[in-house]
């Protein structure tokens, strides 16, 4: 029963995916995506992920902006607590290393795939509970806002009409 469908690139996170899974269009142009948390990335920040004609985006020249940060928790973890939220957090679109000891988790991640942010809702999701002193939340908060200036800071920007002659 194969139509011999095609498939196409999830242009966040690069899977091939089916068209019109997750789907969405801009500029004209219809985009699948692998899950909701790619295509949200997309949503945000399109031109992190596509350019203009002659302005390659970010990850169309295959950039990827990795961090690495270490999270303290309000707790240590057992050893199962620590395996399983390893797992959750390896599921993580975007993320390439983690290890937790303890109450610290180590992780490294593509800033164009996943965010702080995300790293954390998911721990919260895990019921994880972060540190919550008052420098804690204050680094958090500023990881975020950090971040968020570091990706609109390499979105595109169309070129201008007058640079093309
Ligand atoms: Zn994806």
């Amino acid at each position: 029963m194969s139509k011999g469908r095609k498939t196409v690139r999830d242009p966040v996170c690069g899977m091939a995916v089916a068209p019109g899974q997750h789907a969405l269009v801009h500029l004209q142009m219809e985009f699948a995506f692998c899950s909701e948390h790619c295509r949200a990335h997309f949503l945000a920040h399109p031109h992190l992920y596509i350019g203009y004609p002659g302005v390659p985006a970010a990850r169309q020249q295959g950039k990827s902006v990795l961090k690495r940060r270490r999270l303290q928790l309000s707790r240590p973890l057992s050893a199962e607590g620590a395996s399983i939220v390893e797992a959750v957090l390896r599921e993580l679109m975007g993320v390439v290393q983690v290890s937790v000891a303890g109450e610290v988790i180590e992780i490294s991640y593509d800033l164009l795939q996943v965010s702080a942010d995300d790293i954390e809702v998911a721990l919260t999701a895990a019921g994880v509970r972060l540190g919550q002193g008052w420098t804690e939340r204050l680094q958090r908060a500023c990881t975020h806002q950090v971040e968020e200036w570091e990706i609109e800071g390499l979105e595109v920007i169309p070129p201008r009409r007058s640079d093309r002659r």
